[in-house]
């Protein structure tokens, strides 16, 4: 099954041509600058809700798939960037059932080693398989707070899967702000509110935050509590889960629904051209030039990495409060034997560091991409560098394989922006990676996709359905 699927994704990434039997002369021209699971998403979704009537392009300057995407270490596959979703996170499930996929669920040991808060190499919670135990080892250091986590996450995914509501029913907003606020007032109150208050006002105690959420921020962001409660209880409901990934690798998404497309090009996008008020002329770093009726940029505006001039527009959209920094993560895969006592345990399936100026953020077991943990176990590591080698002879008391992926991965909360930019740059102009600045997820990147595949096609069909406004009023900064 592996071998069907590489054969099957290196034929599509070499794809580059294109399904002319969909051309009619009418035909809205919808230009898509980036293939990852947001950009083939929303040409999967705009496929679906205008069939002949759009011509698609999705120009893709890497890989299809962009940050989803596995390793390869000794024959065997790993997850490499986004790696589990949320069982309710119900756009990824509806993928995988589309596509006819199996998941996987949780990490299925039997051989589980128990898990460690740490800071540092100083073991500050250990959690072992026995859950009875677990519980009162839990309640003897956290008090109440862990019997709250579930309720807490549950009532914030309850509101956040009103947004599926409205997208069946036609809806799209212009910002992300709108879109959550129609789906409910409360997931705009946690833009402004910091993790650690947010979790303070629920009752949370200190050591809690300080340890639990401080972990799952660390694993899941390479950041701290005083990033925004909406990013952060995405991070906690990764920590309660059950959590899913795609059994033979989570790229089959992307790789799938980028076959909605009429042409994959394989370039870089350089420039974005206002023609007249409606349409657009993008060039590529092959010196190709083309004109669309509908642009949506799929790929995040980065300070300093910015790739994409926008040339005729009133407003520069990389200039100002919109474009912040990403977080660099590094994700070292190391096949070998883990120096356990590094870490301040004699044994562990996984460990979580929350000293912010730790060397390593976090540590677990893997299973590859079919769910089979090889004979000689793999780890990976997530670290805010690359790990010399030095480090990693400290940390392992042999190393038989190794190999890192250098990430630009999530946006850098802590600084501007401090709450999300517009879906919609201009009229028919759209930014799909404005939803990152809420949370960077690939449910967050398909609920984009679904947003402005609803824009356009409502646009292009004449659609007005009837959705529930979005009332700014209750944050002057939105
Ligand atoms: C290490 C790591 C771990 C993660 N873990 C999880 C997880 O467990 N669960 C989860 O849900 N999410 C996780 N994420 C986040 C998730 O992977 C991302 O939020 C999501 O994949 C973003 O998808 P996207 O399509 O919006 O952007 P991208 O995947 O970044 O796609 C953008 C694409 O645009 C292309 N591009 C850029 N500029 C141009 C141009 N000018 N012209 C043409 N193409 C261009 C890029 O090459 C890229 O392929 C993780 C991310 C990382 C890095």
């Amino acid at each position: 099954m592996a071998v069907y699927w590489r054969i099957f994704l290196s034929a599509s990434l070499v794809n580059i041509c294109c399904t002319a039997s969909r051309k009619p002369q009418d035909a809205k021209r919808i230009g898509i600058i980036g293939g990852g699971i947001g950009g083939c998403a929303s040409s999967l979704f705009l496929r679906d809700a205008l069939r002949n009537d759009a011509y698609i392009v999705v120009y893709e300057a890497e890989n299809i798939s962009g940050r989803v995407r596995s390793v390869k270490l000794k024959g065997n596959e790993y997850e490499a960037g986004g790696s589990i979703f949320h069982e309710k996170n119900e756009l990824c499930q509806r993928l995988v059932k589309r596509f006819g996929l199996k998941t996987l669920k949780d990490e299925d040991d039997n051989n589980n080693q128990g898990t460690l808060i740490n800071y540092g190499s100083k073991v500050l919670f250990r959690s072992s398989d026995w859950s009875v135990f677990n519980a009162m080892k839990a309640f003897y250091r956290y008090g109440f707070s862990p019997l709250k986590l579930k309720p807490w996450v549950d009532d914030y995914i309850t509101k956040f899967a009103r947004i599926y509501d409205l997208f069946g029913r036609n809806c799209s907003y212009s910002r992300p702000s709108d879109l959550m606020f129609a789906a409910d007032a409360e997931l705009v109150d946690m833009f402004f509110l910091s993790l650690t208050d947010a979790m303070r006002k629920a009752g949370f105690g200190e050591l809690f935050i300080t340890e639990v959420a401080g972990a799952a921020m660390r694993v899941n962001y390479n950041q701290e509590t005083s990033v925004p409660a909406f990013v952060g209880s995405i991070s906690l409901a990764g920590m309660e889960g059950p959590l899913h990934r795609v059994k033979g690798g989570n790229e089959q998404l992307p790789h799938l629904a980028c076959r909605s497309a009429d042409t994959i090009s394989p370039t870089r996008v350089v420039s974005v051209k206002l023609l007249n008020d409606t349409r657009f002329q993008l060039v590529d770093d092959a010196g190709q030039t083309d004109t669309f009726d509908f642009v949506v940029l799929a790929s995040p505006l980065v300070r300093d990495r910015t790739n994409v001039e926008f040339i005729g527009f009133p407003v520069h959209f990389t200039a100002g409060d919109w474009v912040g920094s990403y977080q660099t993560t590094v994700a070292t895969f190391v096949e070998g034997e883990p120096n356990f006592e590094y870490f301040g345990s004699s044994a562990f399936s996984a460990a979580f560091n929350i000293d912010p100026n730790g060397r390593w953020s976090s540590i677990g077991r893997l299973s590859t991409v079919t769910g089979n943990f090889p004979q000689m176990p793999v780890w990976k590591l997530f670290s805010r560098a690359s790990l010399s080698d030095k480090s990693l002879s400290e940390m392992f008391l042999r190393v038989t394989a190794k190999t890192e992926v250098d990430w630009k991965a999530y946006p850098n909360y802590s600084e501007p922006p401090h709450y999300p930019p517009p879906f919609m740059l201009h009229s028919r102009l759209f930014y799909l990676n404005a939803v990152e600045w809420a949370g960077s997820a690939m449910e967050m990147s398909l609920i984009a996709a679904h947003n402005i595949a609803n824009a356009i096609s409502n646009e292009i069909l004449g659609l007005h359905p009837q959705c529930p406004l979005a009332a700014r009023t209750r944050h002057k900064d939105l």
